[in-house]
């Protein structure tokens, strides 16, 4: 199978060469040139996360030429080695957890088969590699987490000194081996602006193998489908009707990921995008005019994003405004309207929501009541206990996960803002 670039200015590559590449050459993004079908799918096995990743991923890498059928496989079983429950908490309102893995959010489903299909495929390429990321939060974090320990590759996180979380920042820094965090002493856009010079930087860019991880490679999105794939499977069985999906979104990766379940053949009924105040979607399906900007500053900080970067991939789908509208609905929700839904979802269903999923939460008690519905929760509660417990006027109780990492040790070199301090 090939992926071709958005904007169809480059040759089409393998999966693994796209994953590699990660931006194509023409700025553009890689998508599947055809989808496959799911018709092959064994739904009785739907309870085995792993082997359904498997059934759903491998037709992507048929004929690649460095990943075969039983790396695909050994991939998917040491990526998702966490659970992804469906909790129901209200007649057919359901509830997709996606944050039970290493750092507690949706992020660890891409960034972990990212780290093992890189590690696989400079393992047989016999090359080495330097991650670079520049983070504001819980990209870093999930990044580190999934790299920590895979051979051949070297990790440097960059992090802007004293505007990450307590809790956020120990994601970054307890890792040690491959994995180094420096604070940058300066902003997130300081942070940026160093990757992308260091990119620039030819020679040393080659001599350090430089490669990137974030939010638009092919490798995050690819395994972001899965989830899609097996919830709405696992929802027809339980409940007999086709779910709609209400997604917390920001950078619209893990939506894009639900498009490409739908596109595939999966049984989902609608596909919403619940965004913060941050409405350069909404504003598109309403005008026709699409109109990227700044990002102003929420409670659903994750999803702070003004142009989101995977909406090429979106209108790659849906060119056509009327389209677009039949395929994508999309609500935002403010900051008050995310505290009163945090609040009223606990006092009435004694369930914990972080601000992010609020806002999916607020969407499906505004237009889905009653309705057949999965609202995707991307972060667990407690990496946001500064919001969410004042509002419910309780504790969040730290999952096991995150407490494994907050009783670590930190380490991080203090650098200024020029990236040869990284090297
Ligand atoms: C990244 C993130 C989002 C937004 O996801 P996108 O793929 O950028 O749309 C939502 N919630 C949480 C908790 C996140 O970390």
């Amino acid at each position: 199978m090939n992926f071709v670039s958005t904007r169809r200015l480059v040759k089409p590559l393998t999966a693994s060469e796209a994953i590699l590449k990660g931006l194509a050459d023409d700025g553009g993004l890689y998508v599947p040139e055809e989808f496959p079908s799911l018709a092959h799918l064994n739904i009785n096995n739907i309870s085995n996360y792993p082997e359904m990743a498997f059934e759903v991923l491998a037709p992507f890498f048929d004929k690649d030429k460095f990943l075969k059928t039983d790396d695909v496989a050994e991939i998917c079983m040491d990526a998702f080695n966490f659970p992804v429950p469906l909790v129901q908490n209200n007649g057919k309102e359901t509830t997709l957890e996606l944050f039970h893995g290493p750092t507690a959010a949706f992020k660890d489903f891409g960034a972990r088969f990212l780290a093992s299909t890189m590690e696989k495929l400079i393992e047989k390429q016999n090359r080495k590699l330097t991650i670079l990321v520049a983070t504001s939060g819980d990209t870093g974090g999930a990044v580190a987490a999934a790299f920590h320990g895979k051979k051949g590759i070297n990790v440097k996180v960059l992090y802007p000194k004293g505007r990450v979380s307590q809790r956020q920042q120990k994601q970054l820094t307890v890792w040690g081996d491959n994995i180094s965090a420096y604070e940058v002493d300066g902003t997130f856009d300081d942070c940026q602006k160093m990757v992308k010079d260091a990119f620039m930087d030819k020679e040393l860019s080659e001599k350090w193998g430089l490669s990137s991880a974030n939010s638009i490679n092919l490798g995050r999105l690819l395994p972001q489908s899965v989830y899609y794939v097996y919830s709405s499977y696992l929802y027809k069985q339980l409940y007999g009707e086709n779910p709609n999906f209400i997604i917390p979104s920001g950078n619209v990766g893990n939506s894009c990921g639900a498009y490409w379940a739908f596109t595939m053949g999966s049984p989902i009924e609608s596909i919403s995008l619940a965004v913060n105040a941050n409405r350069t979607i909404p504003d598109y399906i309403e005008s026709g005019k699409y109109e990227p900007r700044q990002s102003i500053a929420t409670l659903a900080n994750a999803m702070d994003v003004g142009a989101p970067s995977n909406m090429e991939r979106l209108f790659d789908l849906y060119s056509d405004i009327d389209v677009f509208r039949d395929f994508v609905k999309s609500w935002s929700v403010d900051d008050e309207t995310i505290k009163r839904t945090i609040k009223e979802t606990y006092d009435m269903e004694k369930y914990i929501i972080c601000p992010h999923t609020a806002c999916a939460e607020r969407v499906r008690k505004d237009h889905f009541e009653g309705k057949p519905s999965i609202v995707v929760s991307t972060a667990h509660p407690a990496k946001f206990e500064t919001i969410v417990e004042p509002l419910i006027k309780t504790t969040v109780e730290v999952p096991e996960n995150l407490k494994v990492l907050l009783n670590k040790e930190s380490n991080f070199i203090s650098v200024g803002t020029d990236y040869h301090d990284i090297f």
